[in-house]
């Protein structure tokens, strides 16, 4: 079966495939062929993909781009889609690609996979959807209600996957997951950005008085819950997939400072993100009892990890923040 993997030149869709080509997994899985399909925008790098593997093919190309998302939808079984514009800040300067990416990229897609009736869909969301969480979890029943133009475009792309299975009985799997971080991953986002930054000798930017609290997830363990879902979860079901620990942006740069042998003196703070939601938090128990979901990282671990890949691979990121700052 050939899957087609939408996204995939970015952190957490190269992370998949990677994951899914090493040790045979993908053959285990019943995949022989992947293709990737992405843009590569200023967020995606062939850098990140093993273009050698003869099991991997890349197309660079547009998901909002219907004929050519037809042919390769049509020549795949399933779909498993992380292609997203991902950068909250950028949503809040200008929603323009958000709106196109994120909601219409998607139901092209699903038209796609509708007309050529693909066994799976799994559509990739983020625990963003449900909005800020004050206290308790955020079960997959609870409503939506995205904040951010981001979080907004990514709850229109979830429901309206959903609404494919409900309507046309698509076989869509939605996943819902918290905070990512791991190798890989753009330096605008908090963890590159400020490990990059320290290990440059920079100083790093807290939002507001930092007690805004997210839960995180090593990436590879948000990769092996998706295969999960893809391979043994539920037509029309979500799953929420949350982390190995809850920080404050305080306590998570007190945990980066450390890593890098650094001190709050290096911490510059800024003005807060508008609309920045205070809190996220997943209920789990579903991705738990019925696939296993768990993290293999904690968070010391994860982040050693992080670190180590971010000092050793600065020919990796130094272009890519270069290009940020320019
Ligand atoms: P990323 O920004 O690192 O990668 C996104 C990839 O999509 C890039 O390779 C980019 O080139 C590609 N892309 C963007 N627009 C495209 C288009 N129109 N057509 C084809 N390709 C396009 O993002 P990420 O952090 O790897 O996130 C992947 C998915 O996971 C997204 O859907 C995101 O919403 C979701 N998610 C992310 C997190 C997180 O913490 N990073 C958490 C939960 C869910």
């Amino acid at each position: 079966m050939r899957l087609l993997v939408t996204g995939a030149a970015g952190f957490i869709g190269s992370a998949y495939v990677r994951m899914l080509l090493a040790d045979g997994v993908a053959r285990a899985a019943g995949v022989s062929r992947i293709t990737v399909l992405d843009k590569l925008t200023y967020a995606g790098s062939l850098d990140n993909l093993d273009l050698g593997d003869p099991r991997l093919t890349f197309v660079r190309g547009d998901i909002c781009d219907a004929p050519l998302v037809d042919r390769l939808v049509g020549e795949a079984g399933q779909v498993v889609h992380f292609a997203a514009e991902s950068h909250v800040d950028r949503s809040i300067a200008s929603a323009d690609a958000f709106v196109r990416t994120n909601v219409t990229g998607t139901q092209i897609l699903l038209d796609a996979a509708l007309r050529h009736g693909v066994e799976r869909f799994v559509h990739v969301s983020t625990d963003e959807v449900y909005g800020s969480v004050e206290s308790g979890s955020s079960t997959e029943r609870d409503p939506l209600d995205p904040n951010s133009p981001y979080a907004a475009s990514k709850a229109a792309s979830d429901l309206l996957a959903l609404s494919y299975h409900r309507t046309h009985g698509l076989d869509v799997r939605v996943t819902r997951c918290c905070n990512n971080y791991g190798p890989r991953q753009f330096p605008e986002k908090i963890v590159p950005l400020f490990l990059t930054s320290l290990l440059d000798g920079g100083d790093v930017p807290l939002y507001g008085d930092g007690l805004n609290r997210r839960d995180w997830l090593y990436v590879e363990d948000h990769c092996r819950t998706v295969e999960s879902v893809r391979t043994a979860g539920s037509p029309g079901r979500v799953y929420n997939i949350g982390g190995s620990i809850e920080l404050s942006n305080r306590e998570l740069t007190e945990r980066l400072l450390a890593v890098c042998g650094a001190n709050w003196s290096r911490v510059r703070h800024v003005p807060d993100r508008k609309g920045h939601d205070r809190r996220y938090s997943l209920d789990d128990t579903r991705a738990r009892t019925e696939l296993g979901h768990h993290p293999r990282y904690d968070f010391t671990s994860g982040l050693a990890a992080t670190f180590a890949w971010y000092r050793d691979n600065r020919s990796w990121w130094e272009p890519l923040k270069r290009r940020l700052t320019a």
